[in-house]
C-alpha cells in the first residue's frame, strides 16, 4: 500500500516570509502546496486559483455549508480557508502538503490530523516584523496596525507549535524546516 503523505502546517507573523518560504519549499524541495479560499480583495499581483481562490464572502459561507473546508478562521476581518478536496487527494497520493496558515486553523489541523507537524515562522526581532510589514506597502496603516496587534496574541500561541524557526535567511530557513520534516519521517519509521 503507498505511503500516505504528511500535513506540514506553517504559520508566522504577518509580513515574516512564510508565504515565500512556502513556495521555496514547493520549488526545492517538491512539497505540494494548498491555495486557500478568502474573502479578502487581491494584493496588486495575486492572481486568483495561484496565492488564492478570492471569494464573496456569500460564497465562502456556501462553502462552509458544503463542507468544503478542513478548517477555516477568521483573520483580521476576513474568512480563511483550506479546500479539503486537494488536501485529502494530495495525502492519499502521497505528497506532503504545506498549509501555509494562521493559529486557529494550525491546531484545528492538529485535532483532526494527530501527525501534522506545526511550524511557526518568525523573524529575528519584533522590530524586524513592523519593518518588514511596513516595507511591503501592501497594506493601508490601519491594516498593518490590526496585523501587528494580532502579532502579539499570535506570539502566546507560538509556544505550543511543534518548532520555532527564524527566517533570517531564506534558504537556510527552508532548509531548516525540510531537515525538521525529514528528522520527523525517521522518527516516524523507527517507532
Ligand atoms: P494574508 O492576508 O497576509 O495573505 O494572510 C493572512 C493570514 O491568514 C496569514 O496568517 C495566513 O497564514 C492565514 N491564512 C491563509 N490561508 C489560510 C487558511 O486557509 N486558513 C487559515 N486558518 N488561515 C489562513
Amino acid at each position: 500500500m503507498r505511503k500516505k503523505g504528511s500535513l506540514l502546517v506553517i504559520s508566522g507573523f504577518s509580513g515574516v516570509g512564510k508565504g515565500t518560504a512556502a513556495k521555496r519549499l514547493v520549488e526545492k524541495y517538491g512539497y505540494s502546496l494548498s491555495v486557500s479560499a478568502t474573502t479578502r480583495k487581491p494584493r496588486t499581483g495575486e492572481v486568483d486559483g495561484r496565492e488564492y481562490f478570492f471569494k464573496t464572502e456569500a460564497e465562502f459561507k456556501n462553502l462552509i455549508d458544503y463542507n468544503g473546508f478542513i478548517e477555516y478562521a477568521r483573520y483580521v476581518d476576513n474568512y480563511y480557508g483550506t479546500p479539503r478536496k486537494f488536501v485529502e487527494e494530495e495525502l492519499a497520493a502521497g505528497h506532503n502538503v504545506i498549509l501555509e496558515i494562521e493559529v486557529q486553523g494550525a491546531f484545528n489541523i492538529k485535532k483532526q490530523y494527530d501527525d501534522a507537524l506545526l511550524i511557526f515562522i518568525t523573524a529575528p526581532s519584533a522590530q524586524a516584523i513592523r519593518e518588514r510589514l511596513i516595507g511591503r506597502g501592501t497594506e493601508s496603516e490601519e491594516v498593518i496596525h490590526k496585523r501587528l496587534e494580532r502579532a502579539k496574541e499570535e506570539s502566546m500561541d507560538m509556544t505550543k507549535y511543534d518548532y520555532i524557526v527564524i527566517n533570517d535567511d531564506l534558504e537556510e530557513c527552508v532548509d531548516r524546516i525540510h531537515a525538521i520534516v525529514q528528522a520527523k519521517e525517521c522518527l516516524l519509521a523507527n517507532n
